[in-house]
């Protein structure tokens, strides 16, 4: 089958949701039996996006072959089946790092290395090398049309519909159609000139996805069809709604997938959405609901923890539960104390860098542990646990790790280098700087399970492939003395023997991993451990709940 590209980008503001858009339909072409990939082309010069603050960029999505990725990659995975890897993302700044590198390498002796042809060439190379092996590759233009950055990206796009066929491309622009509450209508002019914008670079779109927060009539239709050339059958409306899970079976309601595989020309079968059918239908039909803590540093950035909020979410379908998800700032715990995780009936502690609010996260697993209140550590959540743990009930009253405090006493977590040899045996604590670039430990690890430990039982195997972002460890020099006082390590990494999963045998619920497992949540299966996170919750509600009728 000749490969097709279908190219989407977007206009009148950002954040109108084209990544997921991108995913949603290819959850619809996945479903008419192809082959389908995503591609996302960011416009800026960090090479990735590991060093931008969650602040500025939201999470940093990790590909199983240890990329550092933009968030629109983790819906990719959530809505289609076929994994990303570092091919699927790629940046202004990789594009020149490269170009620059071959420049230097004389590659292109002799010639004025140009924008064009030298990146856009550089940049559909990339697209073609990311799409390998699919026979559909959806490639999301980051940003919005009209920004300087992106125009070298527009430019290629443009020209590959020359280079494969026009017949084998497909564009699609996802622009806003604004309400005005007086007049009581949508306004269609921001799309016409957004798309006047992208016809004067080349590119004439061929479906138009309008978001809203109102249906679009009849009229608008066929407004818009006329002054932007676009059939009025493929001027898509995608009003708001309150779950991005609905947005296959919306999309597919208006006939956009059997508009664009005609325009391709592409035989196959009807979409059978039945597995999105079922996600929708478990979120409407809940029978109970849960009220998770989630404690953290960026509480008014909810996309700083995106994944670990859709796999909440996820593990709420599977239990056919509404998860309330309450952002706690970790800070404020260190200045209100504990007493502000009361109501909750489990806690949370994700993935985080840096010292600030550390000893609030310290403080939540405390009270999880001693209320035994079920709760779920990611990351720097199991180690803030492991802390907790060693201060309180190990005796060793100045633990910590060596990234907030270097010369603590006890180190319970710190940099392999710090407590291992070249040779890997365990030494004498000592001081060994590293840089902060490229030391992180990235993508999937195999871990091999304890049998019968919590974990192992939640899993239902031994050996599990997890994905990792951290630099520091558990201390193993400690493990011993942790260990006899009531530590369970349930898991080990296979290759370097390092902890991977810590639990507390007396208490119901209490699981850490030092791997990522919301990058593994998908909505249509959920993840072992946020199932029984949530199941776990829902438990210490009936019985609470038991507790006080008996008590009345
Ligand atoms: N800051 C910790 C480390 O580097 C934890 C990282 C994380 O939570 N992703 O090990």
């Amino acid at each position: 089958m000749i490969k097709k590209y279908i190219f989407i980008t977007g206009g009148v503001v950002s954040s109108l949701g084209k990544g997921i858009t991108a995913a949603a339909l290819a959850a619809i072409l996945e479903a008419r039996e192809l082959n389908v990939t995503i591609i996302k082309l960011d416009p800026y010069i960090n090479i990735d996006p590991g060093t931008i603050s969650p602040v500025q960029h939201g999470e940093v999505f990790v590909t199983e072959d240890g990329a550092e990725t933009d968030l629109d990659l983790g819906h990719y995975e959530r809505f289609i089946r076929t994994k990303m890897s570092r091919r699927n993302n790629f940046t202004t700044g990789q594009i020149y790092s490269d170009v620059l590198r071959k420049e230097r390498c004389g590659d292109y002796l002799g010639a004025t290395v140009q924008v064009i042809p030298h990146i856009t060439n550089t940049i559909k190379d990339y697209i073609v090398e990311g799409g390998h092996g699919h026979d559909i590759v959806l490639v999301e233009i980051g940003g919005t049309v009209g920004d300087i950055e992106s125009l070298p990206f527009l430019e290629s796009i443009r020209q590959m519909a020359v280079e494969v066929g026009r017949e084998h491309t497909l564009y699609i622009h996802l622009t806003l159609l604004p309400y005005i509450a007086t007049s009581g209508e949508v306004k269609t002019k921001p799309t016409q000139h957004s798309v006047k914008e992208l016809l004067s670079i080349g590119i004439q779109p061929d479906v138009l996805i309008c978001r809203s927060n109102h249906s679009i009539s009849n009229n608008e239709r066929a407004k818009i069809s006329l002054f932007c050339n676009v059939l009025e059958k493929a001027v898509i409306s995608l009003k708001d709604v309150d779950s991005i899970y609905k947005i296959p079976v919306l999309l597919k309601a208006q006939g956009v997938d059997d508009y664009i595989c005609k325009k391709l020309g592409l035989k196959c079968p009807e979409a059978n959405l039945c597995e999105w059918e079922r996600v929708i239908y478990q979120q409407a039909n809940p029978v109970g609901e849960v009220t998770i803590g989630m404690v953290g540093k960026y509480i008014a950035l909810p996309d700083a923890y995106r994944s670990v909020i859709e796999a909440l979410k996820h593990a709420g379908l599977k239990n056919r539960l509404t998860v309330n998800i309450r952002l706690i700032d970790s800070e404020d715990i260190e200045i209100r104390g504990v007493k502000i995780l009361k109501d909750l009936e489990a806690i949370l502690i994700p993935g985080g860098f840096g010292y600030r609010g550390v000893e609030g996260k310290i403080m939540s697993a405390k009270y999880a542990r001693e209320q035994k209140i079920p709760y779920l550590g990611i990351c720097l959540g199991m180690q803030v646990a492991l802390i907790e743990f060693a201060r309180h009930v190990a005796g060793m009253q100045d633990a910590n790790s060596t990234e907030f405090v270097s010369n603590c006493k006890y180190p319970v977590v710190a940099l392999i280098k710090e407590w291992q040899d070249e040779a890997g045996n365990i030494t004498k604590m000592r001081s060994k700087k590293s840089d902060l670039g490229g030391t992180m430990r990235l993508g999937s690890h195999l871990c091999h399970l304890v049998r019968d430990s919590i974990a192992q039982l939640l899993y239902g195997k031994i050996t599990i492939l997890e994905r990792h972002r951290h630099r520091y460890e558990v201390n193993n020099m400690f493990l011993k003395e942790l260990e006899s006082a009531g530590l369970r390590v349930a898991g080990f990494s296979q290759d370097t023997n390092l902890v991977e999963i810590i639990e507390y045998p007396d208490h119901p619920w209490f699981i850490a991993s030092q791997f990522h497992p919301e990058f593994n949540s998908t909505p249509r299966d959920s993840h072992p451990l946020f199932s029984g996170f949530i199941k776990s919750a829902n438990n210490y509600q009936k019985s609470r709940n038991k507790k006080q009728k008996n008590r009345a």
